[in-house]
């Protein structure tokens, strides 16, 4: 039976990780890799999880199974730091094995209430989107989202969603967009949150890098704007990267409903899914999570510590926006300072991501993405005559 399986396409990123790993050149740079790193090119714990996990061993006195749904504490406080206080009452909250658990739970519920619905994606987009929602059997369509001139393209989306029915399914990026780190404004928000609400379109928000965009309150007020103007809305929340939790795999899916009732279907939903999933989702990283949410001391800890990346991550954007433009002379890179989170797209042709890594040994997607997390301020130097060179 398994020779029949058929060949299936390599995940591009895996594959560019290989190929760094057995690069014997000592120099080499990996900036595909999807995770935050320090200076030292570490991806580490953060001490308020570590504290939280400590005291979780210390404490812990059984490890029966918890809900279907997760513990209800830390639906309470995913619930609250995404969407604050308020919001309770109207909100459903599934635990997640991660946010993309979260996305597919997401896919299955939208098959679930409205089959024919079809799901917008941003283009571009996280690639496992796409790969996602084709194999939870949902009809997916595109939408533009990067303007040539490097901003968010309003006017490319809304006439893009022209196309849509009622009751179809936008997904967006909630802040920090993977790949380009290009992210709606203030009134851009406003303006989109009031065209999906008037069309009758419900938002689906990918929130995977809650806080290292403008800081954790900025980067929440988008989604507290959509669910003042959308009834209904769906939101799949990763706790990978805000709380350095990667392999513990931790995320919610939060369905926000417009009455308590339809709520309490909704959560019912939610419930019935993740049992024919996996049963019980994934406890030990959330209960950590909400240990760090719940505890006014470790909260603070664990602020500190998300701003600390945020603004190394800021810090680079910087340094190699002005890198670039010094040692390219040209500004086409000047946007990578204000785009958001850790990654953003060089723009460079295929050739040129070829020739970086045959040339320089430095390691990008073919989409030209780079992780910002993955420089130091000592490589940037090197890297921007590496990208002009290989420019002229
Ligand atoms: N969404 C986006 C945009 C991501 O970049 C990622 C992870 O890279 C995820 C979702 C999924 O994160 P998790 O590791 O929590 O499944």
């Amino acid at each position: 039976m398994f020779s029949a399986l058929p060949d299936l396409p390599e995940d591009a990123i895996l594959r560019l990780m290989a190929l760094y790993r057995d690069d014997p050149r000592p120099a080499k740079l990996d900036l595909g890799v999807g995770v935050y790193r320090d200076a030292d090119g570490r991806t580490p714990v953060m001490g308020a999880i570590k504290a939280a996990e400590q005291r979780l061993c210390d404490t812990q006195d059984t490890k029966s199974y918890v809900g279907l749904l997760g513990a209800p504490d830390f639906a309470a406080a995913i619930t609250s730091l995404v969407l604050g206080d308020d919001m309770a009452a109207r909100t459903a909250c599934a635990a997640t094995p991660g946010g993309t658990g979260a996305l597919h739970l997401a896919a299955e519920l939208v098959a679930m209430a409205a089959p024919g619905a079809a799901v917008w994606l941003p283009d571009p987009t996280w690639p496992n989107h796409a790969g996602i929602l084709a194999h939870c059997g949902r009809s997916v369509r595109h939408y533009r989202h990067a303007a040539p001139d490097g901003r968010f393209d309003a006017k490319g989306m809304a006439e893009d969603l022209r196309a849509a029915a009622p009751g179809d399914v936008v997904l967006l990026h909630g802040c920090c967009h993977n790949p380009t780190g290009i992210d709606p404004d203030a009134d851009e928000w406003a303006a989109l949150a009031a065209g999906l609400a008037e069309r009758g379109l419900l938002p689906l928000v990918d929130l995977a890098y809650l806080g290292f965009g403008a800081g954790l309150a900025a980067d929440a007020a988008p989604l507290r704007v959509l669910a003042a103007h959308c009834p209904e809305m769906l939101i799949a929340v990763s706790c990978s990267k805000t709380f350095g939790v990667y392999r513990d795999r931790v995320g919610a899916l939060l369905a926000v409903a417009p009455q308590p009732a339809t709520r309490e279907r909704t959560a019912a939903a939610l419930a019935h899914l993740n049992r024919l999933n996996f049963s019980f989702p994934p406890d030990h990283g959330a209960r950590a999570v909400t240990l760090v949410l719940e505890d006014d001391g470790l909260r603070v800890q664990w602020h500190d510590e998300l701003e600390a990346m945020r603004r190394r991550i800021a810090g680079l954007r910087a340094a190699l926006a002005a890198g670039l433009r010094q040692a390219a002379q040209t500004d086409q890179f000047d946007g990578i300072a204000a785009q958001r989170g850790m990654f953003s797209r060089l723009g460079l042709k295929p050739e040129h991501i070829r020739e970086l890594r045959d040339r320089h040994a430095v390691y990008l997607v073919g989409d030209g993405r780079i992780n910002i997390a993955g420089l130091t301020d000592d490589v940037i130097p090197t890297l921007c005559r590496q990208v002009a060179d290989v420019l002229h």
